[in-house]
């Protein structure tokens, strides 16, 4: 589960089920997971499925604050890793990528 390292275009991520590290790219990820038809929670961002294992994770933002330039590195690795979670939220909702409520399609930039 464990996002190790996000950076500008992908994220480094390893699976807490087999224990294998990978680069995920943003493009592949959006925010936002339908639960039930017409529902989604917005919260919650899914990884794609673990190459090695068929593992599939999902990560969820906490309420909390954006890092704004600080907060990494110090801390515990669990709230390191909840403000990961938390930039990378606002980045995917920042790039317009993002599931919104009462639509099912994903809204990507265009090419
Ligand atoms: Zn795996």
């Amino acid at each position: 589960m464990p996002i190790v390292e996000l950076r500008d275009q992908d994220l480094e991520q390893q699976c807490a089920v087999c224990g294998a590290t990978r680069s995920v790219p943003l493009a592949e990820l959006s925010a936002g997971v339908e639960i039930a038809p017409e529902m989604i929670d917005p919260s919650v961002i899914a990884l794609p499925t673990c190459a090695r294992c068929s593992a599939r994770e999902f990560l969820v933002r906490t309420p909390g604050q954006e890092a704004n330039g600080k907060g990494t590195g110090e801390g515990l690795p669990s709230d390191r890793h909840r403000q990961l979670v938390r930039d990378l939220h606002a980045t995917l909702i920042r790039v317009q990528r993002h599931l919104r409520s009462g639509a099912t399609e994903i809204h990507n930039p265009s090419p």
